[in-house]
């Protein structure tokens, strides 16, 4: 018999079996009501995800890259100046992507591990006193190097210098994971999708644009056609789709939104950054690095891990996949065979990230690296068990 192990990549995530049966259900009509009547609110609990009350949620059947398409291209025109950093993998692709649409992107380069640098941005943006740049594009947390961004340090830098561009951030993998604050960090497209924190199939790219990024839509110069924000914004307030809807998604979401309100977006945070800071400690424990540089950029979803000097992190995964049948993410771009990422978001408990680091140490242990077996694992039971006493202790104290 196959047992399946979850999996330690950054997406796509585990699924829990409730939104995996909430996936199989026969095709309804989704001109009926009983597509319309489960479409609001499913838009308006994921306004809740994103902490807007003012933003729009705009969905189309896509994976995170074409939310980013789709945010670039309603709201900008070619020959359009952007300003982006460059400190990994996404945040590369995205320029990649605003290249590939005629955009002029001007581009800082940061070292990887580092996160969206506020003072540069700030120094830039106050020498464009004829306000070129229309957009600020930032990746919230940059999946490839496991950092995370201070998205509010991004906001001032533009309050401070009164500058008008618009501010676009990648939130594919952070957003219901960790806290992400769209109206009061001024954000004004937030890109997300369905397979990282959602704990969703792939297959729906989830963008929330301010009124501000509405209002560019109709001078945006960019063609499209599929991933025009107004079509979508007609249909969905008629409460249709102006083309077929993913369903089975779209059900599968009902579920995952009702398990992470219930759960209480304070407690998911809580619960990824004790599960990440546990992984955390088993890191330092076996004696390995992690690419962010500093614990202020730390990712509570992801963390990418520095193999020891004359070790191949491709072999590593690749052993532990072969051998043990557990995936962990591989290192992306200039990370390649140097690190490789453990994926902790989405439906995980203590005990399951355990089984991962345990995996780990033993696919690390056949390779030879210089690690004591039980090392890390120990060090993450210490912290859970210390959390989990804590957490007794707190609820006693409140009964
Ligand atoms: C996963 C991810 C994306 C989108 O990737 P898709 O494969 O298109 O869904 C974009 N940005 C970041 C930071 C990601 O982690």
């Amino acid at each position: 018999m196959q047992i399946e192990n979850p999996v330690f990549i950054p997406g796509p995530t585990n699924m829990p079996d409730q939104i995996r049966q909430a996936m199989q259900i026969q095709t309804i009509d989704h001109r009926s009501p009983a597509f319309s009547e489960r479409l609001n609110p499913l838009l308006s609990d994921l306004k809740k995800v994103f902490k807007t009350r003012v933003g729009e949620v705009i969905t189309f059947p896509a994976s995170g890259t074409g939310g980013w398409e789709a945010a670039v291209t309603n709201t900008l025109s070619p020959g359009d100046k952007v300003l982006v950093a460059r400190y990994g993998m996404f945040s590369h692709r995205w320029i990649d992507l605003c290249q590939r649409h005629k955009l002029e992107v001007e581009i800082i380069e940061c070292q990887w591990g580092s996160g969206a640098p506020a003072e540069r941005f700030a120094e830039r943006l106050a020498r464009d006193s004829e306000h070129e740049i229309k957009a600020l594009l930032v990746t919230h947390n940059e999946t490839a190097t496991g950092v995370r961004s201070d998205i509010a340090a991004v906001r001032h830098a533009l309050n401070d210098t009164d500058h008008p561009a618009m501010l676009y951030v990648d939130c594919v993998s952070s957003l219901a994971s960790m806290d992400f604050r769209m109206d009061e960090w001024g954000v004004d497209l937030a890109v997300s999708g369905s397979q990282k924190g959602f704990m969703l199939s792939t297959g729906l790219a989830i963008v929330a644009a301010s009124q501000k990024a509405i209002a560019a839509i109709d001078s945006a110069q960019c063609p499209r056609c599929f991933f025009d924000f107004r079509d979508m914004l007609d249909a969905n307030r008629n409460g249709g789709y102006p083309y077929t809807p993913p369903i089975q998604i779209f059900n599968g979401l009902r579920v995952s939104l009702d398990l992470l309100l219930e759960e209480g977006l304070d407690n998911v945070f809580a619960r990824h950054y004790r599960i990440a800071e546990g992984i955390r400690r088993a890191i330092a424990a076996w004696g390995l690095e992690l690419c962010a540089i500093s614990p202020d950029l730390y990712s509570d979803t992801v963390s990418a891990i520095y193999v020891p000097e004359g070790f191949d992190s491709n072999i590593l995964t690749e052993h532990a996949y072969h051998k043990y049948g557990v995936s962990f993410g591989i290192g992306l771009g200039e990370m390649n065979g140097k690190a490789f990422r453990i994926g902790h978001l989405g439906a995980l408990s203590d005990v399951i990230a355990l089984s991962g680091l345990s995996a780990m140490e033993m696919a690390m242990k056949d390779l030879n690296y210089n690690i004591e077996p039980g090392s890390g694992v120990a060090a993450a039971q210490e912290y859970y068990r210390t959390c989990a006493e804590e957490m007794l202790l707190n609820l006693s104290k409140a009964g």
